[in-house]
């Protein structure tokens, strides 16, 4: 594997051969994107890994090529163990005139292809094997050579719990060496966590290696199995004039829907999130910040089910938070349809009224289009190169009283509330579990059940605090890895 044109030359060197230069991205159809290159002297791989590296793919830019050994092919073939949903079982498919489109190869040659239905328990036999390659027209010792290849994919698939396996292509070197000269599998993303040997970061199917963000929103999700939180980044390094927009969607098909409205308005989509399934306020906070922290965003969009079951005052909560540390230096407009949907449009209007950016909320009955030409006027009319922002900064507190909650930490300053004379902390603590000791607001269960969850993470206390004016509640909800 090489990173640069320079260790490029020095691998093609110590092959002392003619070598191919493959770029290293998770897609099919790299030839015809030019990714895969042929050079016949160290040289020449160094140049053409240059052209390579840096190129850009679906947004990611190639950061490795593959430099290996040019061989001399007699012939391809193909070979696949895929899930066939329709039967429910594996399927190993073998092609004797190679794999590029595999489907054309079908049905141009249906008798160069053939596939076989595999019994799970039962596995490959030897036999069944031959029988399929007999199928297309493979005989001999090359069967036989060939059949065990096939008995290995399936056992290797069946030990990985692959959705897929591929050997694409198989090949017959001019030496009559039979070698696996590119393959791929994709793991069941149920199974990753069987397979730590793997070091698959994340168990989810994606089309290239996780970015950072990736990274950091999934150590958000992977144990908190309160509500759904998905992100995927969708584009990096992009500036301005690019247009696009953080996206956080709530609900598959309303958020698909939302997208396409902000796209029929010319912007573009910087990642997608999903918080839904009645995340706590704590996840959707964790989510915002996350989309927040992507350079040159020129909107925060939220709209997903247009009534969503969940109650929408917890995202709305979420929301406010990160829009209040962040000094939200971006238009926002936000669609929260569903239950409680006032609650939360006046819980999200009020207590972002105050950021140097504008924050739009909307309900059920404002479409996603509507939402959408919202975000395009506030966008056209901001002024972004006037805004200014402060610095979030935890406070520094002088008698802090604390405890853990299940993902982070909660302190109130009881130097504070000592002035304080309505403590609505106290009343809008929905499970109940604070109280008033002495004038200072305390738990009144112990600090293990707050820690195991009898604190919800409603952000509720520290949100009334601040909006009665007293700054005595803080909530703290580290996120590993986010610097900004
Ligand atoms: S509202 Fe704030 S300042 Fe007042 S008692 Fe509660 S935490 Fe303290
Ligand atoms: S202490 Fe109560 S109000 Fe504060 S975050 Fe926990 S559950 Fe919500």
């Amino acid at each position: 594997m090489a990173k640069t044109s320079e260790e490029a030359v020095s691998i093609a060197s110590e092959l002392k051969s003619p070598v191919v230069i493959k770029m290293q991205t998770w897609t099919t159809g790299r030839a015809d994107m030019g990714g895969i290159k042929f050079a016949a002297t160290a040289e020449e791989a160094g140049e053409m890994a240059s052209e390579i590296l840096g190129m850009k793919v679906k947004n990611f830019t190639v950061d490795n090529v593959l430099i290996e050994k040019k061989l001399n092919i007699e012939q391809e073939f193909y070979a696949a163990l895929i899930i066939d949903d329709k039967s429910a079982k594996p399927m190993m498919i073998f092609s004797s005139v190679g794999g590029t489109g595999i489907e054309e190869i079908a049905e141009e040659h249906p008798d160069k292809v053939a596939r076989l239905s595999i019994d799970l328990l039962e596995g490959l036999k030897d036999y069944q094997a031959r029988e399929l390659l007999r199928r297309t027209g493979i005989t001999g010792k090359l069967q036989m050579k060939i059949a065990m290849v096939l008995v290995k994919l399936f056992n290797l698939a069946k030990k990985y719990e692959t959705r897929a396996a591929e050997i694409n292509p198989l090949v017959i070197t001019d030496d009559g060496a039979l070698i696996a000269a590119d393959c791929r599998i994709t793991v069941d993303d149920s199974a990753v966590f069987r397979h730590p040997e793997l070091g698959i970061e994340i168990a989810r199917e994606l089309d290239r290696p996780p970015s950072k963000l990736d990274k950091i929103a999934w150590d958000v999700e992977k144990d908190d199995y309160r509500g759904t939180f998905y992100f995927i980044q969708m584009a990096q390094g992009f500036s301005k004039e690019d247009n696009y927009v953080g996206f956080h969607g709530a609900g598959g098909g309303g958020s698909m829907m939302s997208m396409d409205a902000l796209n029929n308005k010319g912007f573009k989509i910087a990642n997608f999130v999903d918080t839904s399934g009645n995340p706590p306020a704590s996840k959707v906070y964790r989510a915002a910040k996350i989309i927040l922290s992507q350079n040159n965003i020129v909107g925060y969009f939220g709209s997903g089910s247009g009534v969503a079951s969940q109650e929408q005052f917890h995202s709305a909560r979420g929301l406010v938070k990160a829009f209040r540390e962040a000094d939200l230096s971006i238009p926002a407009v936000i669609r929260l349809g569903g239950n409680q949907e006032d609650k939360a449009i006046e819980i999200l209007t009020e207590l972002t009224k105050e950021l140097p950016a504008p924050v739009e909320g909307y309900k059920k009955n404002d479409s996603a289009d509507f939402c959408a030409e919202r975000m395009n006027s506030l966008v056209e009319s901001f002024d972004y190169n006037s805004v200014k922002t402060n610095k979030f900064q935890p406070p520094v507190q002088e008698k802090p009283y604390s405890f853990k909650t299940l993902t982070g930490e909660i302190f109130y300053d009881h130097a504070l509330c000592a002035d304080c004379t309505d403590t609505p902390c106290i009343a809008s603590c929905e499970p109940e579990i604070l109280k008033l000791e002495n004038g200072l607001p305390v738990l009144a269960v112990s600090g293990e059940d707050a820690a195991k969850g009898k604190c919800t993470e409603c952000l509720a206390c520290e949100q009334v605090c601040h909006y009665h004016g007293n700054k005595g509640a803080y909530i703290s909800l580290p996120i590993a890895g986010l610097t900004v």
